[in-house]
């Protein structure tokens, strides 16, 4: 049976089953299995409903050194709450960022499109592929309704340039039975939440949403097309989703 054979069929038994159910059926399927965690609402969410089935999980997160001082109290936060949660934090190699940010400045994402995707690469892209390495499976918090590009997307799916399964636990759920779970389950959560931040990535690239704008219209907003970082799109520029 193949790959995709697998993550079919496992797709369509996972289908309608709670994130909960999910991960369980994840955690005990996928010895080699890991969340990749940016500690915003969904993952932190996720972060608590794995704690309470696999308290000693792997998580990794990308610290791409461009955060925001919350993230890193968030981070903090869920160390201390979640003690033996096995996080480890994936940093960008020191050298490639030394030679990005010398030759085209420190700012260069604002200069154009192609700076912008230099340094998710170099921040974000290569430390994702390390933090991949030798894993089964990997968790994410991606919902269905945060951006068009994620329409497609299913519980389970392969991951093609990895060849390995990606789980999408919270696919079919709102943003408002996140904050639901994080309030009732009393998460810690990014304190930019409450400042109209829907959707946290780097300090320079992240701002404060308007009543009315998309969940991730704070996202690179100068660029105004693209919301996603290059983590969930596969080398030929498509979302990794589980066919096509
Ligand atoms: S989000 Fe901005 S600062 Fe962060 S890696 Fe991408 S371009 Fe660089």
């Amino acid at each position: 049976m193949t790959l995709q054979t697998d993550i079919d069929n496992a797709a369509a038994q996972l289908k309608g089953k709670s994130p909960q159910e999910v991960l369980a059926w994840a955690l005990g399927n996928y010895e080699k299995i890991s969340l990749a965690s940016s500690f915003g609402a969904e993952d932190v969410a996720l972060i608590d409903m794995i704690a309470k089935i696999k308290p000693d999980a792997h998580v990794f997160s990308l610290d791409t050194g461009r955060l925001n001082g919350e993230t890193y109290e968030v981070i903090a936060k869920v160390q201390q709450k979640y003690p033996q949660l096995q996080l480890r934090i994936m940093f960008p190699q020191a050298e490639a960022v030394e030679q990005m940010v010398s030759t085209k400045g420190i700012n260069l994402f604002y200069d154009s499109v192609e700076n912008r995707k230099q340094c998710c690469y170099v921040r974000k892209v290569e430390p994702l592929g390390l933090a991949t390495q030798g894993l089964d499976a990997w968790i994410t918090g991606l919902r269905r309704d945060q951006t068009a590009n994620r329409l497609t997307m299913e519980t389970v799916e392969l991951d093609g340039d990895r060849q390995i399964a990606k789980i999408n636990p919270l696919i079919d759920w709102s943003n408002e039975q996140v904050w639901e779970y994080i309030h009732q389950n009393d998460v810690p959560y990014n304190a930019l939440h409450d400042q109209n931040f829907p959707s946290i990535g780097c300090a320079p690239c992240t701002r404060a949403i308007q009543a009315g704008e998309d969940l991730r219209a704070g996202r690179w907003w100068w660029e105004m097309s693209n919301q996603e970082c290059g983590l969930h799109v596969t080398s030929d520029g498509r979302l990794v989703r589980a066919k096509g």
